[in-house]
């Protein structure tokens, strides 16, 4: 398969010709090729994108209008979720149940969310808040906005950056992650066909280092948003300095996951599987630190080594597969590492640990349980981002929130307890962006997605992260048309 870039309305190959090969995780085979852009291309992109917003209809349109071409779109998209699920599954390695009932039909809501909620933003009524005029807001969209997705969940985090950005009235260059581009060019392909005028959304594929530092360079960029590692949201922060831009940075995580000694133990071993091996435990709000309560600690790891024994690893189309390859060859490296680490800094080795024998192609690892696991091993700190779980011990709440919070992190955390008391402490105790109660991970698009502390800042899906794609504008109307206003003295003369 052979894929081009989106730029200004056009299909078009890299300057230079040249191609990247993008690997299917699960066969280890070449899927397809997409163009290895540079910075040419990269400002390509740009020049389309600034041209589109400071001359074309988009944000002009009224927002019903533009609200009506992202209903086409999510329309297109659902008419589209086998293709596209299957796709991503290819690409990513993410099972198809996962893509096809999961991301794919939440990203067709999400969009439907955007398209409604941006007719409706709110803010300050109009009003005399000085007797000689009359104050008002408008709400403006920010302008040419580089989006730059991880490859995670490269489907969702287009439409979480491209939804609320578009939306809103902004024009869009959109930079997938190199390993895991397919999707996100098809995305540019639905929205030439919903109706976007040309120049609106820019696809673009190439090394983050090229193309993605162009969109953070540039000064006819506005704003970037990313989601991604903290240190390259880091980069982009030092990077995006001489142009003042605005950033929104959605980065890593460690979520707690802190069970209480009166919890129901079953739903919890249950919920932490589901929440450790959700998409390979590649995903920013895995459940990836287990504090359990010292009574119920042994109860809890054999439930969870059994949970663990349930889960079906292989060929991500299967539908009975639950888990399929990690996303590389070297992202696979870097779990299995930490799984060496976790036996070298005395850790103990419940289950899994290693390659799965019994799979000869593909980037797998099994789901992978520790126990005796204290708070400084670096498997308890850093972010590993796939199926290794380790499982902590702790004595009462002051423990527990000590070293829920004693990282870097803070974007994701729950909370398992029958006790409302402990679950209301701890929502507000916890210092991260989302805390959930006897649940770890739903999300749904009115409700805000986003960091506390080196997770990152700014919020996707729900109104916030419309809010964040727009900025805000004070327009005053003198209304005593009086030449020699009552204020001018302070500046000069007398007063009248
Ligand atoms: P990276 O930060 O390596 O890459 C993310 C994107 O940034 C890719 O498109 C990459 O391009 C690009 N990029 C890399 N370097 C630069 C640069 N210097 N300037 C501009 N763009 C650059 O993260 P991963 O793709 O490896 O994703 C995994 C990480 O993302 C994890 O740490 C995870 O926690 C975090 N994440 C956070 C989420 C959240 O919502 N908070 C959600 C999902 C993931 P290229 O691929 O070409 O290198």
């Amino acid at each position: 398969m052979l894929f081009k870039n989106y730029i200004g309305g056009e299909w078009v190959e890299s300057g230079s010709g040249e191609r990247q090969k993008v690997i299917n995780p699960a066969t280890e085979e070449i899927l397809a090729e997409v163009p290895r852009c540079g910075v040419s291309e990269a400002r390509a992109a740009v020049d389309a994108a600034r041209d589109a917003f400071d001359n074309g209809r988009w944000p002009r349109m009224s927002p019903s209008e533009r609200s009506q071409i992202m209903f086409n779109l999510a329309t297109m998209v659902e008419h589209e979720i086998d293709t596209l699920a299957t796709l991503e599954s290819r690409n990513q390695g993410k099972t198809i149940k996962q893509a096809r009932d999961g991301d794919f039909p939440f990203s067709v809501d999400n969009l439907r969310f955007y398209a409604g909620a941006a007719r409706a933003l709110s803010g300050l009524p109009a009003q005399e808040y000085l007797t000689t005029g009359t104050s008002f807001i408008r709400r403006e969209p920010i302008g040419v906005i580089g989006q730059i997705t991880p490859w995670n969940y490269p489907w969702m985090m287009a439409i979480w950056k491209a939804g609320p950005a578009l939306a809103t009235g902004n024009t869009v260059i959109l930079k997938p992650a190199s390993v895991t581009p397919l999707t996100t060019i098809k995305f540019a392909e639905l929205c030439e066909k919903a109706g976007f005028p040309k120049g609106v959304v820019n696809v673009i594929t190439g090394p983050g280092e090229l193309v993605g530092n162009e969109l953070v360079s540039s000064n006819a960029v506005d704003m970037i948003s990313l989601t991604g590692d903290t240190s390259t949201g880091k980069k982009i922060m030092e990077r995006g300095a001489s142009t003042l831009k605005k950033l929104h940075l959605e980065l890593g995580g460690k979520a707690p996951f802190v069970v209480f000694d009166d919890a129901d133990v079953e739903a919890a071993a249950k919920g932490a599987a589901a929440a450790g091996y959700v998409n390979g435990g590649q995903d920013c709000t895995q459940a990836s630190r287990f504090y359990v309560q010292e009574k119920v600690y042994a109860e809890f790891v054999d439930l969870l080594v059994k949970e663990t024994a349930k889960v079906r690893i292989g060929d991500p189309m299967s539908r009975s597969t639950d888990m399929g390859p990690l996303v590389s060859s070297a992202h696979r490296d870097k779990v299995e590492n930490y799984a060496i680490l976790g036996r070298e800094e005395g850790a103990k080795l419940e289950a899994g640990g290693k390659r799965p024998s019994s799979l000869k192609k593909g980037f797998y690892f099994e789901p992978t349980v520790f126990s005796n696991v204290e708070q400084d091993m670096r498997i308890a700190r850093e972010e590993i981002f796939g199926p290794v779980l380790p499982v902590l011990r702790f004595k009462d709440i002051e423990e527990v929130v000590e070293k829920s919070n004693d990282t870097v992190y803070g974007l994701h955390s729950s909370v398992w307890t029958r006790d409302v008391r402990k679950a209301m402490v701890l929502a507000g105790r916890l210092r991260f962006g989302a805390v959930q109660i006897n649940d770890h991970l739903p999300i749904t698009s009115e409700m805000p997605h986003g960091g506390f502390k080196q997770s990152g800042f700014g919020k996707d899906m729900s109104i916030y992260s419309l809010e964040d794609y727009t900025q805000i504008k004070h327009v005053y109307i003198d209304t005593t048309g009086d030449a020699r206003k009552g204020w001018h003295y302070t500046t000069y003369g007398d007063p009248s």
